[in-house]
């Protein structure tokens, strides 16, 4: 949007304090070399004419039909926060996790800072599901913790799996090695973990002429499948004592959690059933049907890896079977079976858009897609009606956030943060106001708000082409609703006048970097760990000033 119009001013909004979404907290922390595109996410608020908005969250900090009045253009990419669910009984028990929820843990996410799962009083655990999530959840349990050590890692998981008695892993899928949903350099990651036994039962490679043919069709099939082939024949028939053992367990599919007898409430294991496929639907569409023959996988640990489910916020038009906002190349339609009612100025990028599916890349040309319908729209004259009418765009943004109402909505909710900036603090959202409060008197930070003052006027002169020097600083206000956004007063004069009066300035300073996070270092380079958010402040990317002149002092 940037690139394609010269004039658009573009905010990004987003729920966490942190931007990136699942490359920060998807991807997983010993693929350092995926993460690296967040160097070139990085560069686009360093636009001025882009701004992120940490801790905004669509649907409770402000509602879409409200981003729709302030904007000419809103693009919802939110991605998909929820689980499919399997709905079987004991879905609920104690021990079982979505897998989102145990990446979201080893990530640091702040959702699941507290998940804790139980590593402690199992050895074995059971994954369902065998796409590359999946394979990611496998490796991060089984692989060494000391190869671990060395990624960014969250360092409560890190811990928690130091401590892990787990052995045992079972991956279990519905469908054959034909069909597993993984692609061949994750499956190659986790069958070259040093010193793991893999068990893959040979008469499961057994295929069938439907199966041949499915094969001949996709090379990506094929390479998995002559890596489980290979795997099932290596190695040792046993495991020796003590040695960390994966488990293919293929035509299986869950049918309830099994309740343990002596921790009620907890998972004791996974009835499964086995399956069989049906040929009738032909290559690349077989479906797995039940046999009727049960068996126990014994597990005090289930991650189920099924699949992320969107979820709509008020006032969108939502496709509940497909789990995705209706969208005809990115324009989000009115209603999902006609084509040509629309929802004016509204899109929808992502997997919001496509469904859970697809690598970052995927992304990139869905985004290109989107936003060629944007221009079309607005070549068409489609959006003509409100782009002529000026909208209140970010400051009307600011100003909604900073109703009392919204602070009060703030403090309301209990739920506990973590905020860095002098060491590790957890605090509910009130206690942060108070820290906040705090913070803003003490010695060390006002000399690093002089600090900030002084950048603010550089700015302004820059912007203004005028000559101010800072003077004094006044007062500051830190906005608690975003944790981010400074409204600092203070004085300057013009570095020539004759009278050498003062000019009271205010300047909203917004930071988008300063993280309430467990991991400052997960996207931060070494100088941020410093604790003078003020320097930070200074050396990032993000940093937003717009002094505006507001009348002279007395
Ligand atoms: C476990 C896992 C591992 C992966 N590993 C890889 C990999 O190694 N390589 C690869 O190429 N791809 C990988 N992917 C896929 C990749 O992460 C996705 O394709 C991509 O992140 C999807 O982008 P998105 O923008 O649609 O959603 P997301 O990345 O999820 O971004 C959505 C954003 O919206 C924000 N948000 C949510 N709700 C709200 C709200 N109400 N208001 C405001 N903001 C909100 C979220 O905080 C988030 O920042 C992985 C995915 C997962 C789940």
């Amino acid at each position: 949007m940037l690139k394609a119009h010269q004039g658009a001013e573009v905010d990004i909004i987003d729920r966490l304090p942190t931007p990136f979404g699942l490359v920060r907290s998807g991807v997983a922390p010993d693929h350092p070399e995926t993460k690296i595109v967040t160097n070139q996410f990085s560069r686009v608020p360093q636009n001025e004419r882009c701004s992120f908005f940490g801790n905004v969250s669509i649907g409770s900090s402000v509602s879409l039909s409200e981003l729709r009045e302030m904007y000419h253009v809103v693009v919802l990419a939110y991605g998909a926060e929820s689980d499919r669910i399997l709905g079987i009984p004991g879905e609920d028990l104690a021990g079982t996790h979505s897998a989102r929820e145990f990446v979201w843990w080893y990530n640091g996410h702040p959702d699941c800072r507290n998940l804790a799962p139980d590593l402690k009083s199992t050895d074995t655990a059971v994954i369902l599901g065998q796409g590359n999530v999946a394979l990611d959840v496998a490796r991060i349990l089984l692989r060494p913790t000391m190869e671990l050590a060395t990624t960014d890692i969250s360092s409560h998981a890190l811990g928690a799996l130091e401590e892990s008695r787990i052995r045992k892993v079972y991956l279990v899928g519905r469908r054959g090695p034909v069909q597993a949903a993984c692609t061949a350099k994750e499956l190659r990651e986790v069958l070259g973990i040093k010193d793991l036994y893999i068990h893959i039962q040979e008469a499961d490679l057994l295929k069938t002429p439907t199966d041949e043919e499915e094969l001949k069709n996709s090379r990506i099939q094929r390479r998995v499948y002559e890596l489980l082939s290979k795997a099932a024949v290596s190695g040792h028939s046993h495991p020796s004592s003590g040695q960390r053992e994966l488990h293919f367990v293929f035509f299986r599919k869950p049918d309830r959690f099994i309740d343990s007898d002596d921790r009620s409430g907890h998972i004791a294991g996974v009835r499964v059933e086995k399956t069989m496929l049906k040929e009738s639907a032909g290559a690349g569409k077989q479906i797995a049907v039940g046999t009727g023959q049960f068996e126990d996988l014994e597990c005090g640990l289930v991650l189920k890896s099924i699949g992320y489910k969107s979820i709509p916020v008020d006032g969108l038009p939502f496709d509940h079977h497909k789990g995705i906002v209706p969208n005809a190349r990115g324009r989000v339609l009115s209603n999902t079976s006609d084509l040509t009612q629309l929802e004016e100025g509204l899109y929808v990028c992502g997997w919001l858009k496509r469904g859970p599916t697809g690598i970052i890349a995927t992304n990139l040309y869905c985004a290109e897609e989107t936003i060629a319908s944007i221009n079309e729209d607005i070549e068409k004259g489609v959006l003509a009606s409100t782009s002529n009418m000026p909208k209140p765009g970010r400051e009307g943004l600011l100003q909604l956030l900073e109703t009392i109402h919204r602070t009060e909505n703030y403090c309301s909710k209990d739920e506990r943060i973590v905020l860095f900036g002098d060491g590790h603090h957890e605090m509910t959202r009130k206690e942060h106001i108070q820290y906040l409060k705090q913070w803003m008197t003490s010695e060390e930070r006002l000399k690093n708000l002089n600090k900030l003052s002084d950048l603010a006027v550089k700015h302004y002169n820059e912007k203004s082409n005028s000559k101010y020097e800072f003077v004094k600083f006044v007062k500051a206000t830190v906005l608690p609703h975003r944790g981010f956004l400074y409204h600092i007063t203070f004085e300057a004069k013009e570095k020539d006048a004759v009278d050498g009066q003062s000019i009271t300035f205010q300047a909203k300073v917004y930071d988008g970097r300063k993280l309430w996070d467990t991991e400052p270092d997960r996207f931060l380079d070494s100088d941020d760990r410093s604790g003078h958010v003020a320097d930070v402040l200074f050396e990032k990317t993000m940093l937003k000033v717009t002094p505006t002149l507001c009348g002279k002092a007395n």
